[in-house]
């Protein structure tokens, strides 16, 4: 109760007239849902800082939904971005940043050998879908629970009840659900229905919460070889940031289509499905792997968007050598360890854990119910302390501290002395929880 009077009495602002006359849906023009009982209305952000309304500083360890490893505002992205808007920034039709954009992308993740840009991470998983049933001429995926592919029906199929959703209540009929992990699951599956594709995060669910292994991924791609379907990998959140080339190069598993965006869009407004040249041609027609013709509709204004390529580019050229990702990573083992640490001091039930440069907050004790990694835990944590959650959310933002509400991304640009204060407003984060 006191952590939330602080931050009514902190952090409420005057400037958005949101309270007075509310316009956006639900108080937030992006996610479902926002802090109670008002959200923090950030202004501008640089690096790894952002500033809200009013002026006041936060470390930013949200960073775009993880789609910025080089920080806000990064000057070669900047310059690429503003260099771009001087020449339009849309001319309709076919546009020259869209091939260099497309090159760029399939010399890192060479599986990405045809490529479709898409205005969203969303709007890719849902054609890789569509171009996943139209190639096989099937009609059921199989999806790994857990793991997160945006918010159209197919990927929200189970999670929901239909009715207060609004989702198409006829959706789960074709999409199937298999445990993280379980091969056996698949199998049965594929050997037993027209399934069209199998899709995962191949770097683990919700946000790396969930464990990846290469021997499952291995194990995934020759059941789909065997039973012709196709192995479809989302790495929008591992794209870029476990590796250059993604966990397909590390784990050296080519999936037949691969879905990006975050950083593959350089944290600007975009997607892409990259894969086999066969495959993806069902885009402009011709004939399926079962030799009937096809035709996938696939149309957007802002597929490709030339502002997006330049902002890509200028990323992709900064994260191509593998030093970002080990920076950020090195700084997230840093943080988690100072979070450690700060918890451990304050006698707190809370611990860190990372994945890659993705660090996941546990408040709580892991149970026998966590069989699978103490990240499995986060996400019944989550749901089960709520209420804990938000209070040391709403602690962090008074210390100074935005981060999603149960982990956070790094970037290269919290190497240095932001690090040691985002460990600081997390050892008074604590303190403030302490006095509960
Ligand atoms: N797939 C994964 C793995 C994601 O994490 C997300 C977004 N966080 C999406 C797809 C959807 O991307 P977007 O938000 O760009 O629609």
């Amino acid at each position: 109760a006191r952590i939330e009077a602080d931050y009514t009495a902190g952090l409420r602002r005057a400037g958005p007239r949101e309270e007075a006359e509310p316009v956006l849906a639900g108080g937030v023009a992006h996610h479902s849902w926002r802090m109670s009982p008002f959200p923090v209305v950030f202004a501008r952000g640089s690096g790894g800082e952002k500033w809200d309304v009013a002026g006041r500083r936060y470390i930013d360890l949200w960073m775009g939904h993880g789609s910025l490893m080089l920080g806000n505002a990064h000057p070669a992205v900047v310059e690429a971005v503003a260099k771009q808007m001087q020449l339009g920034q849309h001319l309709g039709g076919a546009h020259v940043m869209q091939y260099a954009w497309a090159e760029r992308i399939r010399e890192l993740v060479p599986s990405c050998e045809y490529i479709r840009f898409t205005a969203s991470g969303t709007e890719a998983t849902l054609l890789a879908l569509r171009v996943a049933r139209a190639w096989t001429g099937r009609p059921r995926i199989v999806r790994v629970d857990g793991h997160f592919h945006g918010w159209h029906d197919e990927a929200l199929a189970h999670a929901l009840p239909k009715k207060q959703s609004g989702l198409n209540p006829g959706v789960d009929e074709f999409i199937t659900l298999v445990p993280p992990l379980d091969t056996g699951a698949v199998l049965d599956e594929l050997a037993e229905r027209d399934v069209a594709a199998i899709i995962l995060e191949p770097g683990g669910g919700s946000a790396g919460s969930l464990p990846w292994s290469t021997q499952y991924l291995a194990t995934l791609r020759r059941i789909a070889d065997l039973h012709g379907a196709l192995l479809i990998f989302d790495e929008v959140i591992s794209g870029f940031r476990y590796a250059p080339g993604g966990v397909q190069a590390l784990a050296g598993v080519r999936p037949d289509l691969t879905v990006l965006a975050k950083i593959a869009a350089g944290g600007m407004p975009g997607g892409l499905v990259g894969g086999r040249r066969e495959v993806l041609s069902v885009v402009s027609g011709g004939l399926s792997a079962v030799n009937e013709p096809v035709h996938v509709v696939h149309a957007g204004t802002f597929n490709g968007f030339p502002l997006s390529a330049a902002a890509a580019l200028a990323t992709l050229d900064l994260v191509a050598d593998g030093t970002t990702q080990a920076t950020a990573e090195r700084v997230t083992c840093t943080l988690v360890a100072g979070i450690n640490a700060a918890a451990e001091a304050a006698d707190l039930d809370v611990r860190a854990i990372h994945q890659s440069s993705i660090f996941h907050l546990l408040i709580g004790a892991l149970d026998a119910g966590d069989p699978i990694s103490p990240g499995t835990a986060a996400i019944r944590l989550l749901r089960e302390r709520a209420a804990d959650y938000a209070t040391l959310r709403r602690a962090l933002l008074l210390e100074g501290v935005d981060c999603h509400m149960s982990h956070g991304w790094l970037s290269i640009a919290h190497d240095g002395p932001l690090l040691d204060e985002a460990i600081g407003g997390f050892e008074r984060a604590f303190a403030r929880v302490r006095e509960l």
